[in-house]
């Protein structure tokens, strides 16, 4: 049985507002939390929506023993229904939210609310934001709808105006950090984590999750075997191919960040990529800060044409990266 979801620490004082709320009766039909992506929307939505099923609310948080817990626990309380893309990145159907309606017509099944989390809100099409706006003018009775959102620039107005926005905010470099090591007990691997994703904690776990720290160890050792010209840029760049582009230009940029700190001000600190730090101040040292910044600058723009293009050649344009990353060690 899976364990019930928790709220960041850094999100307690939402936490206790919206509690309180609730205990007060107060607690409108429909909330929208917004606030930039990776920093536990989804989990604190999902905390919240249990929290409120629980029949226990002694200690402010859910006491995990009674049967509404359980039935949590197990993900399976009929009462809490989850919306989001079938597949990451895709959107969510009006099928779903038709099935989102229907739920909030029936009567909740052990009694108290019934609560809907949909997440990301953006991801909803034209037609499912049309279904959704009905069921947000005429909500069943003791219906809570929690719409998890980092963009609501793009959400329809009217979808905007008929929800109470609650803003989350993102967690200090430490408290980031500590709720990672939960997870990512190594210390440097947290740290790698948390770097390339910004800051973001959720999104590093996702990252750890989805093996970058693997892909991370296979690129080191494959721009260790370009620069010994064991490896022509062509050659890894087929060896990388299976990698999203974005991610690999992420890399790319962050260690050539590093190399820039490092070149400008000639000192070792800044190196913060202990394996890699060899490596780096072999380049640094090398290609100077003038070509690192062009470098930068020009990878940057790299990562917005991938991002903007969906046919691209993936093998040319790595070629390419690799090729200028060769060029500045020579
Ligand atoms: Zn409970």
């Amino acid at each position: 049985m899976a364990d019930l979801h928790q709220p960041m620490t850094w999100h307690g004082g939402n936490w206790q507002q919206l509690s309180q709320r609730l205990a007060d009766n107060q607690l409108p039909h429909a909330l929208l939390l917004r606030g930039q992506s990776g920093v536990g929307k989804r989990e604190f939505a999902l905390a919240f929506a249990q929290y409120v099923l629980c029949q226990e609310k002694t200690s402010g948080m859910a006491c995990g023993r009674c049967r509404n817990c359980q039935l949590n626990k197990a993900r399976t309380h009929p009462d809490l229904l989850l919306i989001e893309p079938e597949e990451r990145g895709k959107q969510i159907k009006v099928a779903q939210v038709r099935a989102m309606i229907e739920f909030t017509e029936k009567t909740p099944q052990q009694g108290g609310f019934r609560v809907v989390v949909l997440c990301p809100a953006e991801a909803m099409n034209i037609s499912s934001a049309n279904a959704l706006l009905k069921c947000l003018e005429e909500p069943g009775r003791d219906t809570l709808m929690l719409l998890v959102s980092q963009q609501v620039s793009s959400l329809l107005p009217t979808i905007r105006s008929r929800c109470q926005q609650v803003l989350f905010s993102r967690p200090s470099t430490e408290d980031a950090l500590l709720w990672l090591k939960k997870h990512v007990p190594e210390d440097e691997k947290a740290r790698i984590l948390l770097q390339l994703a910004a800051g973001e904690p959720s999104t590093a776990l996702r990252y750890e999750q989805e093996g970058l720290l693997e892909q991370r160890e296979a690129m080191k050792s494959g721009l260790a075997g370009l620069s010994r010209g064991k490896l022509t840029p062509a050659e890894l760049a087929l060896n990388w191919q299976a990698y999203d582009q974005v991610i690999v230009l992420e890399w790319l940029c962050l260690w050539v960040q590093e190399m820039i700190r490092y070149s400008t001000t000639g000192q070792n600190k800044y190196l913060e990529t202990d394996d890699m730090a060899k490596m780096f101040r072999y380049i640094g040292d090398r290609a100077g800060s003038r070509r690192l910044l062009n470098t930068l600058q020009w990878l940057l723009e790299q990562r917005a044409i991938v991002q903007s293009q969906v046919t691209l050649n993936k093998q040319l344009l790595i070629e390419a990266v690799l090729g200028r990353w060769l060029a500045l060690t020579v």
